[in-house]
């Protein structure tokens, strides 16, 4: 532990340290001394800037106020306006934990109400947001890691243990390696996983599930030679999507107990995600080889680093997360891997192009040698419409409908499309585009309160819209959560709506009720606005299929004739289209000397290989799930 030893001459002699843990990548010391306590953060600077590793003074339990006490100072400095939900304590880690709907305000202007608890409380405040809509999953994570402290303190500390053991000395530098190993969502979309090997670390990127498919082909190869969970240092997680988060908890059910590496809003995500995976497989009595028990594991393991937070992840990994523009917390995935012997980005799936909910793709990365990119829509006809005019066309749509009296239905993906919708909608109602309720049904309400936890991960227009000018789209008066009882009730009214249920792909759930009810009414109108796989319910429709076959509530099979429009929007995706693809590369700010094309079918692969090979002089390559390629 030189690390420490180091440390321990650099602190004054009266520090008074009682205990030194790590915690992640991060040195914790706990004190005895109230005065070192308060001023430590000038000596914090200084040590941050020669060692490279973040540092945390925290109090001993022998200098901390009473409990009580402590809340009392609290309510007494915080202003009323930050809405405090909760106060409570984690003596293990010296913390007050303060949950507030204006998380901004206990901070105060640089910070001065945040020190102020601080140094009457001799606490160390952590200031937790409160979401404007109330989340069960959130409540549940913070829960669940709340009761964990014990384990989490011994599991980080053991983690920082092995990030900071030095590498054997007197390796020759010039034989030093790097290679990635594609084990899913290699020319195909699904099954996301990749394993990166050095000679010091082995580390998976994302583990996903590949929803459409079945038996083995739904799994990433964890049968390769080079896998091995015993072997596993760390998970890195790019987002909440299944096709790359549907299988991070069976790593923990085969016996993995590392660190998982994601955003706080990837975390949240994942969990709703993977605990609604599992109910709908056991409802369509298919097995999933792990329970919720794996999902809380997940959690308990769970390493959250923001945006542009760099974090050692092992002894020879930097990891930073940078905006992806994809979905809440989405992230690209940058490695400098050894000392500056390469840097890889994983760019998993990104967006560069504006949406409402987020900013494009990150790209000022300073140093690229490979970059990871996929392929959704890699064909040079996957063009992307401009977004002023893809929402003019929703809204001259939609208004056609309304202004004929009838009923509009979108069905939509719960998490992401679900609130670029809302927020889309929300905008267009205050510019009077529309006027009329839209009814939610569906996970979309649960993913909302997520992304309300969360609103510094949206984009600067949401943010602005939410701190300046406090009007928090998704709390728009025009939204009303429903439930299955008042379906009836939506579909006989003779009153126009927007109504925006799940499943996005009409493959079952309350948006292929609506559709049977809406279905008979010319006047009404189904108003795609995702991608429609092939053989779902929406794929058929989208080809033209007018009569098909459904299951009624008692099993029995009748036609459903589809009188009602038909409109398809396209762009909203939240990928890249081929000329967002093609931009990044131009606009990026270190041009990579390799790009690695994964995530999309087999020929949009080597189509966008092909020509950016052309445009860049970049050496491409598509390898096949099971390569295996040398980085360095
Ligand atoms: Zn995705
Ligand atoms: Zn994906």
């Amino acid at each position: 532990m030189s690390i420490l030893k180091e440390l321990e001459t650099r602190l004054p002699a009266d520090a008074e340290i009682t205990e030194v843990k790590f915690e992640g990548s991060e040195i914790v010391l706990y004190t005895k001394n109230k005065e070192f306590f308060r001023t430590s953060e000038d000596f914090i600077k200084d040590i941050v800037r020669d060692l490279k590793k973040r540092i945390e003074i925290r109090p001993d339990l022998t200098i901390v106020e009473g409990e009580e006490e402590t809340k009392k100072i609290i309510e007494d400095i915080v202003p009323k306006e930050a809405q405090i939900a909760a106060i409570y304590f984690e003596p293990e880690l010296g913390k007050v934990v303060i949950e507030a709907k204006k998380p901004g305000l206990v901070i105060g202007k640089a910070g001065m109400t945040y020190r102020m608890i601080r140094d009457k409380t001799c606490w160390l405040p952590k200031i937790e947001r409160a979401p404007a809509i109330e989340s069960k999953i959130v409540r549940a994570v913070r829960n669940l890691l709340h009761s964990e402290i014990d384990y989490r303190k011994t599991f980080l500390n053991r983690v920082g243990q092995f990030i900071n053991t030095p590498q054997a000395s007197g390796d020759d530098r010039r034989k030093e390696w790097v290679r990635l190993v594609a084990l899913g969502g290699f020319r195909q979309v699904g099954r996301s996983c990749l394993l990166l090997q050095t000679q010091y670390s082995t580390v998976m990127m994302d583990c996903g599930v590949n929803v459409g498919a079945g038996g083995k082909d739904a799994i990433p190869y964890f049968d390769a030679p080079e896998f091995s969970i015993e072997k596993l240092d760390a998970v890195i997680l790019s987002h909440a999507h299944l096709d790359h988060s549907g299988l991070i908890p069976y790593l923990y059910e085969l016996g993995y107990k590392g660190p998982l590496y994601c955003t706080p809003p990837t975390r949240d995500l994942m969990v709703l995600l993977c605990m609604d995976f599992l109910d709908v497989n056991q409802r369509e009595g298919r097995e999933i080889k792990y329970t919720k028990k794996s999902v809380e594991k997940a959690v308990k393991h769970s390493i959250t680093l923001e945006y542009g937070e760099v974090s050692d992840i092992t002894s020879d990994l930097r990891l930073t997360f940078q905006p992806a523009g994809h979905l809440l917390g989405s992230s690209m995935v940058h490695l400098h891997i050894g000392d500056g012997l390469h840097n890889l980005v994983y760019g998993a799936d990104f967006k560069f192009g504006v949406s409402r909910l987020f900013d494009p793709a990150y790209k000022d990365f300073q140093r690229i040698e490979t970059l990871i990119m996929e392929s959704t829509y890699g064909s040079a006809d996957d063009i992307v419409p401009n977004r002023r005019e893809i929402e003019a066309s929703f809204f001259d749509i939609i208004g056609r409908t309304i202004a004929n009296g009838g009923k509009v239905l979108i069905p939509v993906f719960g998490v992401g499309r679900g609130q670029e919708i809302m927020a889309i909608l929300a905008n267009g109602h205050a510019e009077k585009q529309f006027d009329c309720p839209v009814y939610l049904e569906g996970m979309i309400w649960d993913a909302t309160a997520i992304h309300t936890a969360y609103p510094e991960y949206l984009s600067s227009y949401m943010q602005k819209k939410i701190f300046h000018y406090g009007e928090n789209p998704f709390l728009s008066d025009i939204f009303h959560r429903v439930s299955p009882k008042d379906r009836d009730g939506i579909i006989d009214s003779t009153e126009p709506c927007i109504i925006l249920a799940t499943s996005g792909m009409l493959i079952g759930g309350p948006s292929v009720e609506y559709l049977k009810g809406l279905a008979p009414n010319e006047k009404n109108l189904l108003l795609f606005v995702g991608y429609q796989g092939e053989f779902t319910l929406g794929g058929k429709i989208q080809r033209g299929w007018r009569e098909l076959p459904i299951k009624s509530s008692e099993g029995r099979t009748r036609t459903l004739e589809i009188k009602l429009q038909i409109e398809t929007i396209k762009g909203l995706s939240g990928h890249s289209g081929r000329n967002q693809l093609m931009g990044y590369l131009y606009n990026i700010a270190s041009k990579p000397e390799r790009v690695i094309f994964n995530h999309g079918e087999e020929k949009k692969c080597f189509e966008l290989a092909r020509d950016v090979h052309k445009v860049f002089r970049a050496e491409t390559l598509v390898p096949n799930n099971l390569e295996s390629v040398r980085l360095r």
